[in-house]
C-alpha cells in the first residue's frame, strides 16, 4: 500500500528531498481527491442530510484558558518510557498491550530498539504544541495548535445555537487538522502529529443521553459499511471503566481491522457520552452562560452531548486498505493475468471517469476532447492517450476510477463510445447524448 501510495502520487513523505520528516506525508493530487472526498461523505451524512446539524470551522491556535477548562493542558498526555540503554523513547501502553497483552499489565518490557529492559520510571508527556503568537516570545503569547477539533463547538456552543436557532436535540460539526505531540508516530498515515478529524458534538436533553449515544453507534457504524468497508472487519469496542477519560461516561471505540499490518484491530472512531462536563467546565472558567433556554418548560438546563468523533486521515487509510485488491483475470487469450485494483465505492474514487481515445492519433483527438470537455464539468476526469488501451485500463483500475470511457474510431461516424464498468470489465456502447445521463445513474453523489 505505501509502495503504491507512493508510485501513483497519493500519499508520499513530506519534503522527502531533504529526507523528509519522520512520520509526516504529503497529499498527491490523487490522495488530496480521496481524503476530501472522505469528508465531504461525512459531511453529507452528519449535516447537509440532516435539517438539525450546522457546521463550524475554529481557528487551529487558541488560547491557553480554552485548554485549561477542557481538561488538556492538565490531562492530555501519555506515559513515556525511555530505554536506558539507546534513549529511544516509547509508549509505556503501547509496549505492555504489545509484550503483556494489556495496557496495564504488569512484567518486564524489552527496548523494541535494543532489546534491553532497563527502561526508567514513566511520565507524563503532554501531547500539544505549543507556540507563540506575534513577536515577543513570553508567557503572554503562548498560544496552542489545537489536538482536536471538539472544543470549538463548546466554546461557541451559545454563539451557534443563538445564531442557528436549534433546540437540543441538534448538533455541531466541524472537520480539520489537529496536532498531537505523539511519542510513536508511525504505521504509514494511522498515527501521525499533523492530521485530520472529523467530529461532531450532538447535544441532547439529560435523560435521554443514553438512547442518542446508541443511536449515533449505530448510525456510524453503518456510515463506514454503507461506503463500502466489509462488514466482517468492523466491531464496536466499548471502554472499560478504567479506560474512560475524565469527562465520559461511556465510550466505545469503532474498530477496523488492518489485516497483513501490526495494527490488527484498531480504533477507527471514538464514540463518547461525555455528558455535560464540557459545557460546565468552558461555562465555569470563562463565566459565559453556556445552559439552554427551554422556553415550553421555562426551565434552564444544560446539554448532555454526544460526540462521534473520527479521523478523516485515518479513515482514508481504512479505505484503501479494505478496497486494495489483487485478482486473477483472464486476458484476451485466456491466459490468466494478475489484476490489482482499488474497489472503492466510487463516491470516494479520486478520478470517476477516465476519458481515453484508443489511439493518439490526431483524428480522434477532436472528439476525444469534446467528450472530456463534457464530463468534466460533472466529475473528477483524468484525459489520458498514452500507451497501449489494456495498461491505461490497468492503471485506473488501480486508483479505482469506476470507468472507462473509450473514444474508437467508430465514435467519429456513429457518435457512441465504450464505457467500461471497473469491476465487471464489462463493456458497454452508449451514445455520446446520453453519456453524462447514463454515468450519473451509476455514479451517485
Ligand atoms: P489513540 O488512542 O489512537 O491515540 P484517541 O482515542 O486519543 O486515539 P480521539 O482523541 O478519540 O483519539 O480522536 C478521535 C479520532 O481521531 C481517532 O479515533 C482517530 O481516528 C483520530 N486520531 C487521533 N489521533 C490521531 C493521530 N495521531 N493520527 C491520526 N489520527 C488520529
Amino acid at each position: 500500500m505505501v509502495e503504491l501510495a507512493k508510485r501513483r502520487g497519493l500519499v508520499f513523505p513530506t519534503a522527502e528531498i531533504y529526507g523528509g520528516v519522520r512520520a509526516t506525508w504529503d497529499y498527491g493530487p490523487l490522495g488530496y481527491e480521496l481524503k476530501e472526498n472522505v469528508k465531504q461523505q461525512w459531511w453529507r451524512t452528519m449535516v447537509q442530510l440532516r435539517d438539525e446539524v450546522v457546521g463550524m470551522e475554529q481557528a487551529i491556535l487558541g488560547p491557553s484558558q480554552v485548554w485549561e477548562a477542557s481538561g488538556h493542558l492538565a490531562n492530555f498526555s501519555d506515559p513515556l518510557v525511555e530505554c536506558a540503554a539507546c534513549h529511544h523513547r516509547f509508549r509505556e501502553d503501547h509496549l505492555r498491550e504489545e509484550q503483556l497483552g494489556a495496557e496495564d499489565a504488569e512484567g518486564d518490557l524489552s527496548c523494541p530498539h535494543c532489546g534491553e529492559q532497563q527502561f526508567g520510571d514513566p511520565r507524563n508527556f503532554n501531547l500539544m504544541f505549543k507556540t507563540h503568537s506575534g513577536p515577543v516570545e513570553d508567557d503572554s503569547s503562548v498560544v496552542w495548535m489545537r489536538p482536536e477539533t471538539a472544543q470549538g463547538m463548546f466554546v461557541d456552543f451559545a454563539t451557534i445555537q443563538r445564531a442557528s436557532r436549534k433546540k437540543p436535540p441538534f448538533g455541531i460539526a466541524q472537520m480539520g487538522k489537529s496536532f498531537r505531540n505523539e511519542i510513536t508516530p508511525g504505521n504509514f498515515i494511522f498515527r501521525t502529529r499533523e492530521f485530520e478529524q472529523m467530529e461532531m458534538e450532538y447535544f441532547v436533553e439529560p435523560g435521554t443521553d443514553e438512547d442518542w449515544h446508541q443511536y449515533w453507534i449505530d448510525a456510524r457504524l453503518a456510515w463506514y459499511v454503507d461506503l463500502g468497508i466489509r462488514p466482517e472487519n468492523l466491531r464496536i469496542r466499548e471502554h472499560g471503566d478504567d479506560e474512560l477519560s475524565h469527562y465520559a461516561k461511556r465510550t466505545v471505540d469503532v474498530e477496523y481491522f488492518f489485516a497483513d499490518t501490526s495494527l490488527g484491530w484498531n480504533e477507527l472512531e471514538g464514540i463518547a457520552n461525555r455528558g455535560d462536563f464540557d459545557l460546565n467546565a468552558h461555562s465555569e472558567a470563562s463565566g459565559a452562560n453556556l445552559d439552554y433556554f427551554d422556553q415550553p418548560n421555562d426551565e434552564r438546563w444544560t446539554p448532555f452531548v454526544i460526540e462521534p468523533a473520527a479521523g478523516a486521515t485515518r479513515a482514508t487509510l481504512a479505505f484503501l486498505i479494505d478496497a486494495h485488491t489483487v485478482e486473477q483475470v483472464p486476458d484476451a487469450k485466456g491466459n490468466l493475468q494478475e489484476r490489482t485494483v482499488l474497489k472503492l465505492d466510487p463516491r470516494l474514487a479520486p478520478i470517476k471517469v477516465a476519458v481515453l481515445p484508443l489511439s493518439k492519433k490526431d483524428e480522434l483527438r477532436p472528439t476525444a476532447r469534446e467528450v472530456f470537455d463534457l464530463l468534466k464539468v460533472e466529475w473528477m476526469c483524468d484525459y489520458d492517450e498514452t500507451q497501449s488501451i489494456g495498461r491505461r485500463y490497468r492503471r485506473h483500475d488501480e486508483i479505482g476510477t469506476p470507468f472507462c470511457v473509450t473514444v474508437d474510431f467508430d465514435t467519429i461516424e456513429d457518435r457512441a463510445v465504450t464505457v467500461r464498468d471497473r469491476d465487471t470489465m464489462e463493456q458497454v456502447r452508449v451514445p455520446i447524448d446520453e453519456l453524462v445521463s447514463h454515468l450519473r445513474d451509476r455514479l451517485p453523489r
